[in-house]
């Protein structure tokens, strides 16, 4: 240690020591109490301290004299009462937000949330089939987020633990898999990613045929124009006239092949909780119950159009009991290729004919899941409301075919009343009762023209029952 070293630093104690005295005697003279005492005496420990550890660490690095000139700068510099303790508080301040950083970075690090599984089924789709895609054993309190793969496609539900997904339809096959982010709803960042297994997406082969493709038996040799493409399984051929007899009922031994090689329909018995709406069981299914669901769909399948339509893709009709309500028919058809139906062995044994006005109407469903553009060019309700009079009632701001009960919710207008307007157009009367009110429609055809004319060229393509 030089002297002139020493020197410096013997001053620096004195400047230190004499701006806390400085401090002190302000204080004094301040008079502001106890408390803002005692805060500037700290503070004016703290910027001690600190000075004293800001010299330390640059002692290294900085010639020593330099850090002594800085670590009297921190405290002579400074002129009496206000900027000292402002700086002290400033540097006390600091060191607060730190510890408070810190308890926040160690208190709030709760674990992301998890889920045991997550699954798909099936994990060989189309945009015909689609995908049940669900996580389970989660914890708890979290949202969840279902995202969308590169090819597209479309959530029944993107924000449930389980959504239904259907892919676009695409040109070669694929293989992808789906992310589904769970977060926590106290902490939305956070959260965690899974992966559903991997999802084959088969390329969807599509028929026509200037006519309409069905089974050989069925098409007369004068009726098959060797042209066009049609399913291969079953064994199809181009047929180019309504097909207007249907033929004998099949038997109980050969009812099931018959539902699919006719109409590529095959029936289960529902395994609750596969039903979205309660309370249900699994329904038995009789033979004559599948004789009765071959009738009505053999009705259907007159009109080519319709047949068409009917066999673009298979389907599973499931069959759920009620017992709270069990001679009330009502159905759930949210999918191209599956259909939900409650109470149907009472309502296809106790009356055919409401039976099947019924399941025409859930198949209506069916024909635009596979169709978008029918929903798209459907009229316009108010439109169809002002031209057939007497057929469309007001609800939920919108118009419904009135024989339609469930208006409203996120039940759709338009769906439902093409839906109601198809089976309307096959049996042609509906008698309904809504809160007490009638609201029947007798003869569809000479009652509702206009939504009648629309049905026949769009569904059935000229083929007509009444
Ligand atoms: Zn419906």
């Amino acid at each position: 240690m030089d002297k002139s070293q020493e020197k410096e630093e013997k001053s620096q104690d004195q400047q230190q020591k004499s701006a806390i005295d400085r401090l002190n005697q302000a204080a004094q003279k301040a008079r502001q109490g106890k408390t803002a005492i005692e805060t500037a005496k700290k503070g004016a420990k703290l910027a001690k301290k600190a000075s004293k550890k800001l010299a330390g660490r640059a002692a290294t690095a900085l010639g020593r004299q330099t850090v002594a000139t800085i670590g009297a700068a921190i405290v002579s510099t400074a002129p009496a009462w206000g900027p000292p303790v402002l700086f002290a508080l400033a540097i006390g301040g600091l060191f607060l937000v730190v510890i408070i950083i810190i308890i926040v970075l160690f208190s709030g690090a709760t674990p992301p949330p998890t889920c045991k599984t997550i699954s798909a089924d099936p994990t060989t789709i189309s945009n015909n089939l689609g995908a049940n895609l669900s996580v389970s054993e989660c914890s708890e309190n979290i949202t969840y987020s279902w995202a969308l793969p590169q090819i597209g496609g479309v959530f029944s539900a993107s924000q449930s633990a389980s959504t239904l997904y259907t892919p676009p339809q695409v040109n070669s096959s694929q293989k992808i898999s789906i992310a589904i982010s769970i977060c926590s709803i106290s902490a939305p960042s956070n959260c965690s990613q899974y992966q559903t297994p991997e999802l084959t997406v088969v390329a969807q082969k599509l028929y026509s045929c200037n006519g309409y493709c069905t089974i050989a038996s069925s098409c007369p040799s004068s009726d098959i124009t060797g042209q066009g493409t049609c399913p291969t399984s079953p064994s199809m051929i181009c047929c180019k006239k309504d097909n207007k007899k249907p033929g004998p009922v099949p038997s109980c031994s050969e009812i099931d092949q018959r539902l699919r090689q006719d109409y590529r329909i095959r029936t289960q018995s529902g395994t609750p909780p596969i039903s979205y709406w309660g309370p249900s069981t699994a329904e038995n299914i009789s033979c004559a119950t599948k004789q009765g669901l071959w009738k009505i769909f053999s009705i259907l399948t007159k009109s080519w159009s319709f047949e068409n339509r009917l066999l673009s893709t298979s389907a599973t009709i499931q069959f759920f009991y009620d017992s709270s309500d069990p001679t009330h028919g009502y159905g759930l058809t949210a999918w191209a290729y599956r259909m939900q139906l409650h109470n149907a062995t009472y309502r296809i044994n106790n009356n055919l004919s409401l039976a099947g006005a019924w399941i025409t109407h859930e198949t209506g469903h069916w024909l635009q899941k596979r169709d978008g553009s029918l929903e798209a060019r459907f009229p316009d309700l108010s439109r169809l409301n002002r031209l057939d009079s007497g057929c469309y009632e007001p609800g939920s701001g919108s118009y419904w075919l009135k024989t339609y009960s469930l208006r409203g919710g996120n039940i759709s207008p338009i769906r439902e009343s093409m839906a109601e307007a198809i089976s309307l157009y096959v049996y042609n009367e509906k008698y309904n009762i809504i809160n007490g009110r009638l609201v029947s429609i007798v003869n569809f055809k000479i009652k509702c023209p206009n939504t009648y004319k629309w049905v026949r060229d769009n569904i059935f393509r000229g083929y007509e029952y009444n």
